[in-house]
């Protein structure tokens, strides 16, 4: 190793690891904190051992999608092209008893719907048609007035309002229609038209979540993370769990020095990489802080998640590879196969079901005992006939906190206040999803890392936060 500038890397998600795997391939000495107890961030698999043999659970089915070409090769340069799948995707929403496809395609939704209700969805969906080409400079803040806007208000009643609310636990018309904008971007009146009536486009031209196929590794989406953590590790560099950032001292536009759960305190570096949530991030540094920007830090919010894994005795549970559940009545929003993502995540001839249950840290459905959670998804499992009790051989609950951003009707001038602070510091660098507020998939947390690696190890002037949200929106 050479005396170059030290990095201090906050966090070991993707966008850490990234970060960190760059700069020690450049020779550049890095230090990274963790703190839980493993690495991966959100983009973990738990191992569950059972008698039957070992099952893999992402938190919540990770498939890889990109549309930049050298995170592609990236991907396939740390995991090696032999131990990639590449999978088909099917999904579909259940609503008012019925399976409707998904992504929801607006014309086959009015064919599959009660006769009635077509006649109702259709109605306000060619009036919103009319009106937003009459209407469109209109100016839209709130998710429901945009889907509204765009598709009418009965399809926005079925297909948006409860799954939005349940999902992200607030009222769509206290989200951002930013959030919605970029979204249901792929379901422009035009894009809709176009894909009910001509053949399909190539998916280079259509939004990443509409993509029909996903690249996945055989052995769960950890794998990812620990391969770019050993090549840190072997070039000598630390990766150090069990320790939480607790304070950070600053002056002068500088950080100072900072310090962590397992009694480090480091004075001697050049720049901190943050990939931790930004309220954490500004809550160790105290006082110093102005109250304007503590009060904004306070108000981003963050979604939470319940992961709840069934283990099976037999091959095969969905014919889908994912199936969401708008309605209150059932816990969980969204349920996945892991074996439908990669083949060795279950035993030969065993099965598993990951249901995820969106909720927020400390509410009613987060302090439920693991059990009567495991209870309650079993019941609804074996109602939805996906499940038959004795094919039960294990089970696990897994909480799991900043799971999503959540794009209130504050959020942008919250973070431009945030932003604007942490801007002062010179040796500060934000990436990554919980670390820049941004709803990024794997793809963009992993270009956050390098590009910040690149502009550090002054290959590139790239700013990170600049990096384009063209293409979000998968988990
Ligand atoms: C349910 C779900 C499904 C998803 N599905 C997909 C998908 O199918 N495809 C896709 O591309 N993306 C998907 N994503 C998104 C993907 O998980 C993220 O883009 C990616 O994991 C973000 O990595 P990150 O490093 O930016 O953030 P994180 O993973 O959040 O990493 C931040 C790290 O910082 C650590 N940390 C936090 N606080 C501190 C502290 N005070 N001190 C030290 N360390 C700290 C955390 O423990 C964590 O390890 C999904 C996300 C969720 C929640």
């Amino acid at each position: 190793m050479n005396n170059s500038p030290r990095t201090i890397i906050l966090g070991a998600g993707l966008a850490g690891l990234a970060c960190g795997y760059e700069l020690a391939k450049l020779d550049k000495p890095i230090i990274i904190y963790e703190k839980e107890d493993q690495i991966g961030g959100l983009s973990r698999t738990i191992w569950i051992k059972t008698a039957y043999g070992d099952f893999g659970f992402d938190f919540g089915g990770h498939r890889f999608l990109t549309r930049e070409k050298e995170i592609e090769a990236f991907f396939f340069e740390i995991i090696g092209i032999g131990y990639i799948e590449k999978r088909n995707r099917s999904s579909h929403i259940f609503l008012k008893g019925r399976y409707f496809d998904y992504p929801i395609k607006p014309f086959t939704a009015l064919l599959q719907m009660p006769f009635s209700l077509t006649i109702k969805a259709g109605i306000t969906y060619w009036y919103a048609f009319f009106r937003y080409f009459y209407a469109r400079r209109k100016i839209i803040d709130n998710f429901e007035d945009w889907v509204k806007f765009r598709f009418g208000s009965v399809l926005y009643n079925l297909f948006f309002r409860d799954y939005t609310q349940k999902a992200w636990g607030i009222s769509p018309r206290t989200i951002s229609s930013i959030w919605a904008a970029e979204r249901i971007k792929a379901t422009s009146f035009l894009s809709i038209i176009k894909n009910s009536l001509l053949p399909p486009s190539p998916e280079s031209k259509i939004a990443l979540t509409l993509y029909k196929q996903f690249y996945y590794p055989s052995r769960g989406i950890q794998v990812l993370s620990d391969l770019m953590a050993e090549k840190i590790t072997t070039n000598g560099h630390n990766i150090i769990c069990n320790s939480e950032l607790t304070h950070i001292s600053i002056n002068d536009g500088q950080i100072n020095s900072i310090e962590f759960s397992n009694g480090d305190k480091i004075k001697n570096f050049d720049n901190i990489v943050s990939s931790i949530p930004l309220p954490d991030l500004i809550a160790a540094m105290g006082d110093a802080v102005p109250s304007e920007v503590k009060t904004a830090a306070q108000k981003l919010i963050y979604r939470d998640l319940i992961l709840v894994g069934i283990m099976l005795n037999k091959p095969e549970a969905l014919q889908d590879s994912w199936l969401y559940f708008p309605e209150d009545q059932f816990l969980f929003v969204r349920i996945s196969e892991p074996s439908k993502y990669g083949r060795e995540m279950c035993p030969p001839n065993k099965t598993a079901i990951a249901a995820e249950i969106t909720c927020n840290q400390g509410d009613n459905i987060w302090m439920m005992s693991d059990e009567d959670i495991i209870e309650k998804v079993k019941s609804q499992l074996i109602q939805l006939k996906f499940v038959n009790e004795p094919e039960v051989i294990g089970s696990f609950v897994k909480r799991i906190t900043h799971a999503y951003p959540i794009f209130d009707l504050n959020f942008q001038e919250n973070l431009t206040t945030i932003l604007a602070f942490l801007s002062r510091f010179e040796n500060l660098e934000l990436i990554g999803r919980t670390g820049t507020f941004q709803y990024l998939n794997m793809d963009l947390a992993l270009l956050h890392g390098r590009k910040c690696a690149f502009k550090l190890a002054g290959l590139s002037k790239d700013s990170v936060l600049e990096i384009s949200h063209d293409h979000k929106w998968v988990g």
